[in-house]
């Protein structure tokens, strides 16, 4: 494409040190070309947030809020735009591009709304004791490739709003959308507030040990966060970390199982599974578990899998051809152990299509029940007892967020108190919202985003805590 993408630094859209291809998910060709940071340019990043912290955060919060919410109203008169170039990098279907950009519009303004008011802890015998939330200085936000412009705005809305700075690094696989996001923050904040840097996977480190670097916002994989976590702990640095999760859908058996079909089928295929809240094990009771399956395999029978850009499809290809791979093996494997009732094939075509697929009868230890597939394969499999289908959810390292589908909305909701995981939601699925926090539990991660929860995760809890003098 004709566009020419430049990474922002200390307010200047710049040329990287070399650059890259960014590859059509949908063609499994080149379409444009990333600019790619080196440490020297990373360290200017880094030294433009740190020079640009102290005068951003003493400025007013309603100038702050105001210019997230100026940021908010440019991407929303570029959505369409945003969502063109989303569906190009990522691959999803454009209507689920245009979801993800208004979502992102929606979260800035809902961070611009938000205010931590300090806290009088204590006030008697001429003690006062306040809290206030202070910033913390430089933000590194390193996000992943499956939604590359919301899981920056739930970094970017709350570290702009109370008071930090910021370098942003987006997958190398999806930089686009966020370097465009970059030239409407160098017409909207002062220089160094936001910077955008890119790379291939191989400078995320020098962010995560930057000496200058406050906090680090990270969602990825739990095998990466582990490595950030690691990093930061050299500088006790600030981390919130939002990992992998392998989700269990458990369908009731008082609910119409056409009904709970169709739910599963949506919250495990959208965006072609690659969501970390994602169905990626569905537990169906046995009295509905063959009428569920028919069900199921009939919706995934009937998608329309395309590319994302052409009305109509459904289901876009995978995003890169590392995890087409690894969904490929993973679904290599299923085929033995299980059986098959939709799909099971990559499709024979340019791009990394697979067949959104039904996997029946697996046990519990096989890989695709127990490891994140993060694709277009879903297991179902069959129980009996409430007790122990709880206790199959729970057997996960993973504990990001699950769904319960019933009837009984009180029997469906003291099944979901007992999922161990960040969230779990009862009868809806997805139901993300910026005012709602969002937090993995176990190996799903660590702190948390959204919500007030979320914007606290980006301040220092400050105690002033002053006694009056006695008359001399
Ligand atoms: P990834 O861990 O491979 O990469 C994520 C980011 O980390 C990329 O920007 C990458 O360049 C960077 N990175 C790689 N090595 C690094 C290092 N040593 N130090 C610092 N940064 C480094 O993840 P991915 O494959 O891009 O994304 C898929 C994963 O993300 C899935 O596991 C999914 O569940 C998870 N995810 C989680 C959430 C959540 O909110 N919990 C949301 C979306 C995705």
């Amino acid at each position: 494409m004709d566009h020419q993408f430049r990474m922002l630094i200390d307010g200047d859209l710049v040329e990287g040190a070399s650059t890259f291809d960014v590859v059509n998910p949908a063609t499994a060709a080149s379409f444009a070309q990333c600019p790619k940071a080196d440490a020297a340019l990373i360290d200017r990043a880094v030294a433009a947030a740190k020079h640009a912290f102290p005068a951003w955060a003493a400025r007013p919060i309603e100038e702050r809020a105001g210019m997230v919410d100026a940021l908010a109203d440019k991407l929303e008169a570029r959505a369409a735009e945003f969502a063109s170039l989303l569906t190009s990098e990522q691959g999803k279907p454009l209507d689920q591009a245009m979801y993800e950009v208004m979502g992102s519009v929606f979260t800035l303004r809902a961070f611009a709304a938000m205010r931590l008011e300090p806290t009088t802890l204590r006030s008697e015998g001429g003690n006062t004791v306040i809290e206030h939330r202070t910033p913390l200085g430089v933000v590194a936000a390193i996000t992943p490739w499956n939604f590359p412009i919301i899981l920056v705005m739930n970094k970017m809305g709350p570290a702009l709003v109370t008071g930090n700075t910021m370098v942003i690094k987006p997958a190398p696989t999806t930089p686009l959308t966020t370097l465009l996001l970059g030239e409407i923050c160098a017409e909207v904040v002062p220089a160094g507030v936001v910077n955008v840097v890119c790379d291939q996977n191989d400078l995320g480190h020098l962010l995560t040990g930057h000496k200058d670097v406050a906090k680090v916002a990270f969602t990825g994989s739990t095998a990466t966060g582990k490595k950030v976590m690691a990093a930061a702990a050299a500088g006790v640095k600030r981390v919130t970390l939002e990992l992998g999760g392998n989700d269990a859908a458990i369908v009731l058996d008082d609910v119409d199982a056409k009904f709970a079909a169709q739910k599963v089928y949506g919250s495990a295929m959208a965006n072609a599974g690659q969501i970390c809240v994602a169905t990626k094990r569905a537990y169906v009771h046995e009295t509905m578990y063959e009428e569920f399956c028919t069900e199921i395999a009939k919706l995934a029978q009937a998608a329309i899998v395309d590319d994302g850009s052409k009305q109509g499809t459904t289901v876009g290809p995978v995003q890169n051809k590392m995890q087409f791979d690894k969904v490929t093996a993973l679904l290599d494997d299923a085929r033995t152990r299980g059986t098959v009732i939709a799909g099971g094939e990559p499709i024979d075509r340019p791009g990394f299509f697979i067949a959104p697929t039904i996997v029946r009868d697996l046990d519990d230890d096989a890989p695709l029940v127990r490891e994140e597939q993060f694709g277009p394969v879903l297991p179902v499999l069959k129980y009996s007892d409430i007790d122990d289908v709880i206790a199959r959810a729970n057997d996960s390292e993973m504990g990001l967020g699950g769904t319960v589908w019933g009837k009984d909305l009180a029997r469906a909701t003291a099944v979901a108190m007992q999922i161990d995981t960040g969230t779990v939601w009862v009868n809806q699925y997805l139901a993300i919202d910026a005012n709602i926090p969002f937090r993995g539990a176990k190996q799903s991660g660590l702190g948390g985003e959204l919500g007030i929860s979320g914007l606290h995760e980006y301040t220092q809890a400050h105690i002033v805590n002053a006694i009056e003098l006695a008359d001399a």
